[in-house]
């Protein structure tokens, strides 16, 4: 597997895009702004099939080039609980700012936290971690002993819980149940910051001891 990242956008939000190279197909995690332009520039070099965009969550930082995927005929992937994010562009509207074009992205999939998901021939289990927002997943690829975690933590650092649906003692609870319960090795790929790991946050987060 190929793991491409970058920073976008006005929050500098993580985009990653997972490329397996036997398959020819990838996914994206997260669209900030510029996501879809970062893949094209990736995808001539090699080619490949685009086959679905996970959304961490709906905070307008990580889906706001989600509707030119879904445009595109890419399936778009998210959890239930953050419907209203996704759905209904004028709920995040009092938090914009600049020009940001906010557009609400119909979800084709919910996923089902603890069924079975296979992403690019991995099988991948999905947790919810929510307290940030009420919709927050991490995908764990075990096999490649990663998880993508959203803005549920970063590296010395845990999500904000500040705005609408975020609860401080429903993520410290979400982040001991279902982030520390994963292997010590995983790496944490998270929405914002550089990568961490269970063991580094476990020993040295100051928000939440493991
Ligand atoms: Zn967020």
């Amino acid at each position: 597997m190929k793991i491409f990242s970058q920073e976008l956008g006005v929050a500098a939000t993580n985009t990653y895009l997972f490329f397996e190279e036997d398959l020819g197909k990838a996914v994206v995690f997260d669209a900030p702004e510029g996501a879809f332009d970062f893949v094209q520039q990736v995808r001539e070099e090699p080619p490949f099939e685009l086959e679905a965009l996970y959304l961490t969550h709906g905070h307008y930082d990580h889906i706001l080039d989600a509707w030119k995927f879904a445009e595109a005929g890419v399936p778009v992937y998210g959890h239930r609980d953050d419907q209203a994010l996704f759905e209904e562009e004028a709920v995040q509207k009092p938090f914009l700012f600049g020009d940001m074009d906010l557009r609400s992205v119909k979800i084709d999939h919910w996923l089902a936290v603890g069924e079975p998901l296979e992403i690019l021939g991995h099988s991948v289990d999905v947790r919810h971690v929510c307290g940030h927002c009420p919709g927050n997943v991490l995908f764990h690829f075990a096999e490649l002993k990663l998880a993508i975690v959203g803005d549920a933590i970063f590296s010395g650092s845990v999500g904000r819980v500040d705005l609408p649906g975020g609860d401080w003692a429903v993520l410290e609870n979400s982040i001991r149940t279902q982030i520390y319960t994963l292997p010590d090795e995983t790496q944490l790929l998270s929405g914002h910051g550089p990568v961490t790991s269970v063991q580094k946050e476990k020993a040295t987060n100051p928000f939440v001891s493991g």
